[in-house]
């Protein structure tokens, strides 16, 4: 039944709890073997598609090596060949970070967090830094010109090039073994997902939104808890979550 399916799992606010700063995030220890048998089960065709770098999720699921989409879908590894950005192929991108650090160092509640190829400014430490935080991202992406977009989000603004987005990546996935002819499902919690919920409603498949705000997903979940409890008894017992429809 299972072979139906493949699943796409945004990491941060969807499998994992957001946290204050970005490089705080904790996985809960039974995750990885969760997705490990939801694998298994799914002849391979699951996938997180994450707005962070590859190394960075590789690094927080050691020694598992999980199909993934990093930086919105500029990097990817599928059936486990593996995809990555240069961030040397960015020069202008690269210039602007270095500018982006000096202009925030005077202003401790904001972070940069360099990704190589794409750079995120986030302001969850410092709420009244929003609008300061806001249009120093839109100034920068102006300045950098068409070739990068700005992304928005919770509390972070993410400069990307502008060929990057989970929708894209997704459909990239469903045109490839093992995840070609299966049924998408898609599980994301912030706005750069809902790219994501389009493509895989567009394919007729399953979009599920973690928490509030507004959503063209079909399905909602309370929190990353309770999604792991259902990825839990569909790995173990074969039981579908989110009451999807055994088409
Ligand atoms: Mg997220």
């Amino acid at each position: 039944m299972e072979d139906k399916y493949a699943l796409f799992l945004d990491f941060d606010g969807t499998l994992v709890d957001i946290v204050e700063r970005p490089d705080a995030v904790s996985v809960d220890p039974a995750l990885p073997e969760i997705l490990l048998h939801l694998q298994e089960r799914l002849g391979g065709a699951l996938a997180i598609v994450s707005g962070r770098p590859v190394a960075f999720l590789d690094h927080h699921f050691e020694p598992h090596r999980f199909d993934m989409a990093g930086l919105h879908g500029l990097e990817q590894r599928i059936a486990g060949n593996l995809h990555l950005c240069d961030p040397q192929e960015h020069p202008q991108l690269r210039r602007m970070v270095e500018r982006l650090q000096k202009v925030v160092a005077e202003r401790p509640g904001i972070l940069i967090e360099d990704k190589g190829c794409s750079v995120a400014i986030h302001w969850r430490l410092a709420p009244q830094e929003k609008e300061f935080a806001l249009s120093t991202a839109h100034a920068a992406v102006e300045a950098l010109g068409s070739e990068y977009r700005l992304q928005h989000g919770k509390a972070v603004a993410e400069i990307l090039p502008s060929a990057a987005g989970k929708g894209k990546v997704i459909e990239r996935f469903l045109h490839s073994a093992p995840y070609r002819g299966r049924r998408p499902i898609f599980v994301g919690d912030d706005l750069t997902d809902e790219n994501g919920f389009k493509t895989v409603n567009a394919f007729g498949g399953v979009s599920v939104r973690i928490g509030a705000g507004e959503t063209i997903a079909k399905i909602r979940l309370g929190t990353p808890a309770d999604l792991r409890h259902c990825l839990s008894g569909w790995a173990s017992d074969g039981l579908l979550p989110f009451n999807v429809d055994d088409r």
